[in-house]
């Protein structure tokens, strides 16, 4: 009988693609899943007990500002204690490269917070991941605000000159060249509102070519948020790339209930053009602090300040009642700094989390003093409460949205499924007990019931802690494609 690396025994196996629960042992040798078979059969060096837990994929973070995080937190606990084993980077229009400016600026603070971790061009950036040797992959996009602060210094309110466009988009060719796997705009952002569609199509025309993803925090996500899917949609098509709309709302509550209109305009936009989106599962969302938001909030938690200590986890409406101030004036007083708004309707937050064309992203902020909970908390929410708690969909549906689709969207060979010859990244999980204990009051919180986390054969968590695997890489397009075909 042949040995493996590591069998786990006896789980029941949730293999990615949505089909029913099947119990089985999965061995792995190096970084590959090499044999699944029936219970109690195979024999390992390494053996894990999974009697009464699911073996899953590892999860698929498709939303998520960790570019930097990887290089400088390379265990990634707040992602790996969720089961997740690769991160997408680069979202909303933010990425770490490519870079030629001498400081990090406000903007790029946001995912920055060492000067040494700013490439100038991708390859490089990639490389100073793959040296930190994380825990977990990450897959980078690469984002358009960088690529304008990039070309155009601090005169961003304006639509870039044609030779500003000419060289963001050289840049993004070049990267998509390296290894990138998309683009990401962010037009709902200051540095980047001033962008004209002509402009993002302009910039992000090598999509097509290399068969690179786009994906939009679009410019409007409340009032006028058919429009800014129209004009995502137009990008698309113009440029021939395939869409991802990022964590997917209906946002303020004059908006509350607007998933009717938006499922409806997703799915006819998906009859002539590949598009799917993702979602994060809570009712706030979380960004910079901007007073332009505040109204559209029933409620506004402070982040973090760089200003003012001790304003992170405070409510802002009790800073502003102490300073006797309006909430407006208090925010200045503050800036800068980050805040979790209370803006969306639960019902809808559901709508489109079941939706077909949904997949899980947590869009957490690893930087911040008190993160929005959905760092610590997305997936395990999504198994123990959405799923299990209240049969939003059940348990192989909630696992294909986390790893398979995710995959598939985003062009990551050979992960997402527990499949022979596919990499070993897996989650054993406890459908029983599994939960989020991340809250807004004490975001920093460990997933329950996720006992081993594996990412490319090595362990990534481990009974409630790191695992000591360092086997996470920046995944590469280019590398991808050619397994694909493979
Ligand atoms: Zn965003």
């Amino acid at each position: 009988m042949a040995t493996y690396d590591i069998v786990i025994r006896n789980g029941q196996v949730a293999d990615g693609t949505g089909r029913k629960l099947f119990a089985a042992d999965v061995a792995v040798k190096g970084d590959r899943i090499v044999a699944i078979d029936a219970p109690g059969t195979l024999r390992g060096d390494n053996e894990i007990d999974a009697t009464g837990k699911v073996v899953a994929p590892g999860f698929i973070d498709v939303h998520t500002h960790d570019d930097t995080a990887l290089i400088d937190n390379p265990t990634m606990a707040m992602k790996a204690s969720q089961g997740v084993t690769t991160v997408v980077c680069g979202n909303c229009g933010v990425s770490a490269a490519p870079y030629v400016r001498p400081d990090v600026g406000h903007w790029m603070s946001l995912i920055i917070k060492k000067k040494e971790n700013l490439s100038k061009d991708f390859a490089s950036f990639a490389g100073k991941v793959d040296a930190a040797k994380p825990a977990i992959n990450g897959a980078f996009l690469i984002g358009h605000g960088t690529l304008r602060i990039n070309s155009m210094g601090d005169d961003l309110n304006r639509v870039a000159t044609a030779g500003e466009m000419k060289q963001m988009r050289e840049l993004l060719d070049q990267s998509l060249e390296q290894g990138a796997i998309g683009m990401s705009s962010g037009l709902f952002y200051a540095v980047s509102s001033h962008a004209s569609t002509d402009e993002v199509v302009e910039v992000a025309t090598p999509l097509g070519r290399w068969g690179g993803v786009y994906t939009a925090h679009m410019r409007d996500e409340g009032d006028h948020i058919l429009k800014a899917m129209d004009e995502t949609f137009e990008i698309g098509r113009r440029v021939g790339a395939e869409i991802i709309v990022s964590h997917h709302k209906c946002s303020g509550r004059s908006n509350f209930g607007r998933m009717k209109e938006t499922l409806p305009h997703f799915e006819e936009a998906m009859k002539k053009q590949q598009i799917a989106f993702d979602v994060y599962p809570y009712v706030a969302g979380s960004t910079i602090l901007r007073s332009d938001m505040l109204d559209r909030a029933d409620k506004v938690l402070i982040t973090w300040s760089d200003k003012v200590e001790g304003m992170s986890g405070r409510d802002l409406r009790e800073i502003a009642d102490e300073m006797g101030c309006s909430m407006k004036e208090a925010a200045d007083r503050i800036q800068p700094a980050g805040a979790i708004y209370f803006m969306m309707d639960e019902k809808d937050v559901q709508a489109a989390m079941s939706h077909p064309g949904a997949m899980i992203g947590s869009d957490g902020i690893p930087f911040d003093a008190h993160p929005h909970p959905r760092l610590w908390g997305t997936f395990p929410r999504v198994l123990g409460h959405y799923s299990r708690d209240l049969g939003l969909f059940p348990l192989e549906d909630a696992v294909r949205r986390m790893t398979s689709y995710s995959a598939q969207r985003f062009h990551l060979a050979k992960r997402g499924e527990v499949r022979t010859g596919f990499y070993a990244d897996l989650c054993v999980f406890d459908p029983a007990t599994v939960i989020d204990t991340a809250t807004f009051e004490k975001p920093i919180s460990p997933a329950r019931g996720i006992d081993t986390v594996i990412c490319n054969g090595a362990f990534a968590w481990r009974d409630g802690k790191p695992g000591g695997g360092q086997a996470g890489r920046a995944l590469n397009r280019q590398a991808m494609q050619a397994e694909d075909k493979a």
